[in-house]
């Protein structure tokens, strides 16, 4: 048998990152944090209350007005210094990830690489920060715009990436000189114990970054708490609608609430089968269908039936090739989803399309594993074919490893079904007709677009979009953007100064 290298050795309750130092929660209330592959307990994650984030946003609070003064190229030296010590670790982290929450090392490893990219782009704030300027507005008046940060910034992550997703916040927050105080999922809280104990490494002042673990009391104290301007949120749509934006927009703060999807791939008939049905495994089955940018719904369109049946042999035929196990394996290609309960849930929305008229093209429930391993959190990659839009499981995100095949006449038949859908996250067009990829390019209404990409997501240097209820705010996650629209807009406010000097 394969030896697996598992990094976290050892049962440790974790600790939050406060004020520069590592402190116990004032807690009780301790939870397990399960690795979904092997059913160990991997560590214990203290549920904080308001107390502890209190500390931490008043440290953050406390070390704004010196941090803000720090020149922008000192700040972006502690993140090149972040960066080659998140070099160091790269290994490491990527094994954490797969330890907590089940994913393959190679997607592990990716995530690492895919966050590590942030600090890079975020290492160019003198230029990303600058503002703008023209002279002789009027005889001898000159105007200019100067971009200023804002204070204390929150973040809540959700489990999925574990170790990427507050980056996709935390190096702009304090690049740009703001302060951070971070809420990391409690479900997978260790890939950002570790980050932190190496942002502790680099010397950053003390109270310019933040940790605190713990759930819906260290929540409600972000999205209300007077000192903190604004709330970079990853997560569901109810939460993040209904909880996170409400509250903390009502409290006059920033918001930006990346939310949940439910994405549909358009097959057309002019499409790549080969390369087409294998974007689709990583698309439908990476990351265990966990990813907010994951295929959900599998439109093929048009009536030619030769077309139709060459094309789901493919996928049928890769599908069940997929090796599932614990990620940590080199061989695996699906790890197992987060908890049982999440792949209860799964298991419901099979067997609901099943009493709705749906059929198995490959039935998952009973998973076939690599390794000696529980089944608890393992499923097998599932398609259900007949399925149409009306019905719950092409409507509501399942985020598992389910794949939902609808078939549909035309493109404008398909769009209209994109357009059925609340969510408004991501969708691509598999074709080799650009006419057609460019109409779909201008019509649908998602955030990120693929076209011949199954898994649309923005690189670093540009804004992680999404629409309806995938996106709640008005600046995105990510990237510099032309004209702020991203995180550096978001936060940072734009001073106007009109100067005349006699
Ligand atoms: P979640 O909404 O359950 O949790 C997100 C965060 O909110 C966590 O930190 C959690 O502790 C907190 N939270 C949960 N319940 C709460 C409550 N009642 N009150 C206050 N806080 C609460 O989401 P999740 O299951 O961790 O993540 C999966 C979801 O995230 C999916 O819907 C997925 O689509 C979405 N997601 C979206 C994007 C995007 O960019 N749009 C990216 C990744 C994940």
């Amino acid at each position: 048998m394969t030896v697996l290298e598992e990094p976290i050795k050892e049962v440790l309750t974790l600790k939050n990152y406060i004020n520069g130092e590592w402190v116990e929660a004032k807690t009780d209330e301790i939870r397990d944090v399960v690795n979904p592959a092997t059913m160990k307990i991997i560590a214990r994650v203290p549920r904080s209350g308001a107390e502890d984030v209190d500390d931490a946003i008043q440290a953050a609070h406390e070390a704004f007005p010196k941090w803000r003064r720090t020149p922008p190229v000192t700040r972006a030296r502690y993140l090149f210094r972040l960066k080659t010590a998140l070099e160091e670790c790269f290994e490491e982290l990527s094994r954490i990830q797969t330890m907590e929450h089940g994913k393959t090392i190679d997607e592990s490893r990716g995530e690492t690489r895919r966050g590590i990219e942030m600090v890079e782009v975020a290492c160019g704030i003198p230029s990303l920060m600058m503002g703008y300027n023209l002279e002789d507005i009027a005889r001898g008046i000159d105007e200019y715009v100067l971009r200023q940060p804002l204070g204390v910034f929150g973040c809540i992550a959700p489990f999925n990436f574990p170790f990427m997703v507050p980056l996709w916040f935390l190096p702009f927050a304090i690049a740009t000189g703001n302060t951070f105080v971070l809420k990391p999922s409690s479900e997978v809280p260790n890939s950002q114990t570790k980050l932190h104990e190496i942002l502790d490494e680099i010397g950053l002042p003390p109270g310019v970054v933040n940790m605190v673990h713990g759930g819906r009391e260290v929540v409600s104290t972000l999205i209300s708490h007077p000192d903190i301007r604004g709330i970079s949120f990853v997560g569901s749509t109810h939460i993040g609608k209904n909880i996170v934006y409400k509250t903390a927009s009502a409290h006059g703060k920033r918001v930006q609430a990346q939310t949940g999807a439910k994405n549909y791939m358009i097959i057309m008939p002019d499409c790549d089968i080969d390369r087409t049905a294998r974007a689709m495994m990583t698309s439908f089955f990476g990351n265990t269908g966990q990813r907010c940018l994951s295929g959900a719904n599998l439109v093929i369109v048009g009536e030619d039936a030769v077309f139709y049946n060459r094309f789901m042999k493919s996928i049928v035929s890769y599908t069940k090739r997929i090796n599932v196990g614990y990620g940590l394996d080199e061989r695996v290609q699906m790890g197992p989803v987060r908890s049982p309960d999440k792949k209860q849930r799964i298991i419901e929305y099979i067997e609901g399309a099943i009493d709705d008229g749906c059929k198995f093209m490959i039935d998952g429930r009973k998973p076939k594993i690599l390794g000696p391993y529980p089944d608890t959190c393992f499923l097998n990659p599932t398609i259900l074919k007949d399925v149409t839009n009306d019905m719950k499981v092409a409507q509501e995100e399942i985020f598992g490893p389910v794949m939902n095949v609808i078939r549909t006449k035309n493109l404008d038949d398909a769009i209209a079904l994109v357009h059925e859908n609340p969510y408004g996250n991501a969708s691509s067009i598999f074709t080799s007709n650009g006419a057609a990829a460019r109409k779909f390019q201008y019509e649908v209404e998602v955030g990120n677009v693929g076209i011949n990409i199954g898994i649309a997501a923005p690189m670093a240097f540009f804004p992680f979009s999404g629409m309806k209820d995938s996106f709640f705010g008005d600046r995105h996650g990510q990237g510099g953007g032309h004209g702020f629209e991203g995180a550096i807009g978001f936060y940072t406010e734009s001073k106007v100064v009109i100067s005349r000097w006699w």
